[in-house]
Order: C-alpha cells, then sequence, then structure tokens
C-alpha cells in the first residue's frame, strides 16, 4: 500500500515511521524543515497525572492508560537521548489543594504512582526550591519530558533506513481526486504524489489540509508561550518537571530551563500574554531564586492545534483516502495514534476506541449539507 503522510511533526513523523516499518510504501511530505511546526515550541511533558483522573468516554480514557508503556517502549526501540524520565512534582494553589488530593487519589487507585509530600520533605529533596510551609505536593515519578525535535530526529532518521522516502520543503497545495477518494497530493513544485492514502499529519494547519478535500474539520487553535533561559547550574534547580500553580517548567537541552507560563497576565486559554518574558522570569525567581542568575535566551510561541470535543483519528466516509491524525498532547499521543494508523491503514481493524475521534462528529447531516455541530442544540446524526 502507498501512502502519504503530509506533515513531519511529532504525528507525522510517528505515523511515517510507524507505517513503514509495518511494510507501506510510506512517503513524507513537509512543507518546511521536519519539527518546525508546534512540535518545536512543546512543553512536551509526559505526566498521567492529574489526567488520569479525568472523566473521559471509555475509548480515549483506555488508549491513555497505553501513552506511558508505548514511550517506554519507544524508548528501548529507538535508543537515544530523547527522552527524560525525571519525574514530575506538583502543587497547587490553597483553593486548589482539595483538587488535587482527590484527583491524586483516584490517580492512585488507577494504578498511578503517586507520592504525597508535604513542604519539609520537598525542601530537603528538591534544593533550590522555595516552597511555603503549608504547601502540599505530589511526585509522580514514572514521567517526565521529551526532546521533541531529538525524537522526531530519531524517528525520521530510522524512517529513511528503512526506505520511506522524505520531502522536505514541499507544501502540499493540492489534493488528487478520483471521484470523492483522495488519492494523492500535488505539492508547490508541481509534483504530484500518488498514494491509496493520503494521512493529514498537519496539526495547526489541519482544517487547511482538509479544505482542499471540500471537507471541513474544525480546530481550536490555542497559542502558547515558551521561555528558554540561558544556561543555569543543574545543582542550583531540580531537574525534575516542576508544575507550579502558574508555570511549568523543565531542563531544556540547550542547557538552561523551558518554562512554559500559564499565570496571571494570560488570557484562561493560554493565549495572549500580557507580561514581558523577562517579568515572568523575575515572577518564577520568587520560587526559583537561581533564576535570578540567568536571563532569557529566546521565546517562541507554538500553536496548540486542538479539535473541538478531543482528537480526530479517521477519515470521513464520504472522502476516502483522507485519514486524519489531528490532536492536542501530540507528543504523548503520537506513538499510540501511529499504531493506531497501523492497525486502522494497514491490518483493515475499525479500532472502537477511536469511536468518540471520528471526523463525523463534526457533521450534523449528510455531507451535502455538511453543517459543523456547534450548536448544542442541535443533534449531530453520528453520535459519539
Ligand atoms: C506551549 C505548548 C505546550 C504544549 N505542551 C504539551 C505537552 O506538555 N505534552 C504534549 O503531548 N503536547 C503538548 N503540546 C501540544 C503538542 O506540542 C502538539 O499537539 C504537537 O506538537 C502537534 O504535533 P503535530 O505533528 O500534529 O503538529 P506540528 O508539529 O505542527 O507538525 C505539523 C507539520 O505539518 C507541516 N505542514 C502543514 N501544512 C502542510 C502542507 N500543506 N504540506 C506539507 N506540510 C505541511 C508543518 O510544516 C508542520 O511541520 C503543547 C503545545 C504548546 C504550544
Amino acid at each position: 500500500m502507498r501512502i502519504v503522510v503530509v506533515g513531519a511533526g511529532s504525528i507525522g513523523a510517528n505515523v511515517a515511521y510507524r507505517l513503514r516499518e509495518h511494510g507501506a510504501d510510506v512517503v513524507l511530505v513537509e512543507a518546511g524543515a521536519p519539527a518546525g511546526g508546534t512540535s518545536s515550541s512543546s512543553f512536551a511533558w509526559l505526566s498521567s497525572f492529574p489526567q488520569m483522573s479525568w472523566s473521559e468516554e471509555p475509548g480515549r480514557a483506555a488508549l491513555r492508560r497505553t501513552v506511558h508503556p508505548r514511550f517506554h517502549e519507544l524508548s528501548s526501540e529507538l535508543g537515544g537521548d530523547w527522552i527524560h524520565w525525571v519525574g514530575t512534582l506538583t502543587w497547587g494553589a490553597p483553593e486548589e489543594r482539595v483538587a488535587l488530593r482527590e484527583s491524586a487519589l483516584t490517580c492512585r487507585e488507577r494504578g498511578v504512582d503517586l507520592d504525597l509530600l508535604d513542604a519539609a520533605v520537598v525542601g530537603g529533596r528538591f534544593p533550590g526550591l522555595r516552597v511555603d510551609d503549608d504547601d502540599e505536593f505530589v511526585f509522580e515519578s514514572d514521567s517526565g519530558w521529551v526532546d521533541a525535535p531529538a525524537l522526531i530526529d530519531r524517528l525520521l532518521a530510522r524512517f529513511q533506513a528503512q526506505g520511506g522516502s522524505l520531502r522536505r520543503n514541499s507544501s502540499v497545495v493540492e489534493l488528487v481526486r478520483s471521484g470523492d477518494a483522495v488519492r494523492g497530493v500535488v505539492t508547490g513544485q508541481g509534483e504530484t504524489i500518488e498514494a491509496d492514502v493520503v494521512v493529514n499529519a498537519t496539526g495547526s494547519w489541519g482544517s487547511h489540509l482538509a479544505a482542499l478535500a471540500g471537507v471541513a474539520i474544525p480546530l481550536d487553535l490555542v497559542p502558547g508561550l515558551m521561555i528558554y533561559t540561558d544556561p543555569i547550574d543543574p545543582a542550583a534547580v531540580p531537574g525534575c518537571v516542576l508544575d507550579a500553580p502558574t508555570w511549568l517548567s523543565r531542563p531544556d537541552p540547550s542547557g538552561g530551563l523551558a518554562i512554559h507560563w500559564r499565570g496571571e497576565g494570560m488570557s484562561k486559554v493560554h493565549g495572549a500574554n500580557g507580561w514581558s518574558a523577562e517579568r515572568i522570569l523575575a515572577d518564577i525567581a520568587t520560587t526559583l531564586p537561581a533564576l535570578e542568575q540567568v536571563g532569557v535566551a529566546r521565546t517562541s510561541v507554538g500553536v496548540r492545534p486542538i479539535p473541538p470535543g478531543g482528537p480526530v483519528v479517521g477519515e470521513l466516509p464520504w472522502t476516502p483516502g483522507l485519514y486524519h491524525v489531528l490532536s492536542h498532547g501530540g507528543i504523548g499521543w503520537g506513538p499510540v495514534w501511529a499504531d493506531l494508523a497501523v492497525r486502522e491503514l494497514l491490518q483493515g481493524e475499525d479500532v472502537p476506541e477511536l469511536a468518540a475521534a471520528r471526523p463525523e462528529r463534526f457533521y450534523l447531516q449528510t455531507p451535502a449539507i455538511g453543517r459543523f455541530a456547534d450548536d448544542a442544540e442541535q443533534t449531530p446524526l453520528v453520535t459519539a
């Protein structure tokens, strides 16, 4: 089977690699450089807490349990220094403590290994962190962060070594059609690449690629600020992921810290940020005093592709041959989506856990009408 995967971010790189490994003839087409999209401006955190306490539809909840095991397997399979199981220390604002404790207990019941720690223990175990005496903490050891560009690099090296073809600096500008079906892509350079299936792994550009086939896949685009500091003495800050009430921090391969600010001065959806990076760093330095000694090396804004109602995985029955894999949390979910693409595209399965992820959910009526299910008072024809 010949498959064109469009987009070489975390999702496209995982999907292309896994499809090739299972014998498909795969061409991966990337508009710019691999990992040049959201995947390079991501906090790239892997954690089960608090996610495993969420009430989710059963399919997604079942798949979520496979995210961490799949990363452990991928790390042995690929080797390399792209995954850092350093653990995560979480604490909340005073008004969040009860909820935090409850969600920690639920996660534990669901098998997540968590330690509940008080400030005295944290003070001794995580030097460089200034905490309040009444703060309460949760430590998840089986969590950490991914160097997403390094992972993508590794996946693509394997993909190409196994005979997969990568086209860089090649934008897909048109889809080849045969009746209703999608049967390939046309690039900006005028190259036509025919295929049995085209995978839409274009992240934040996903609605645009779908539109080339005349189908409407909605995405919420939610920008988030990343701040990278100058190199910092590793002994002066905790080496784990810190999940504080208004920010997240982790080590960065550059030797500094990578920080995602989600606190004051931002919209409720992590959008526009009213504070400068320097001011944010100064604010965080009240908790991590070592930051007083370093400056901002660079910042970047990543654009999260968030399909309303959760991930979109699958094809619309009326555009066979165009398989969408669009999701938030695409660093963590990438390997799982790749496995499912193999099962559905190469092994002919209809994976039941994906029932709620099908793009039909956006349609109220037949494709001839093709309206969005954005009005709660109208009932979608296809229900999750
Ligand atoms: C601040 C921030 C923090 C985040 N934190 C986390 C986290 O902690 N954990 C987590 O799992 N996720 C996190 N995410 C989300 C995660 O980063 C994204 O879900 C993931 O990177 C999306 O990967 P992707 O492959 O879908 O998209 P991308 O990485 O954007 O890749 C899509 C690629 O498609 C290419 N493309 C687009 N259009 C075309 C075309 N027409 N032709 C050819 N190529 C095309 C683009 O050039 C791009 O390279 C975060 C995101 C942000 C912004």
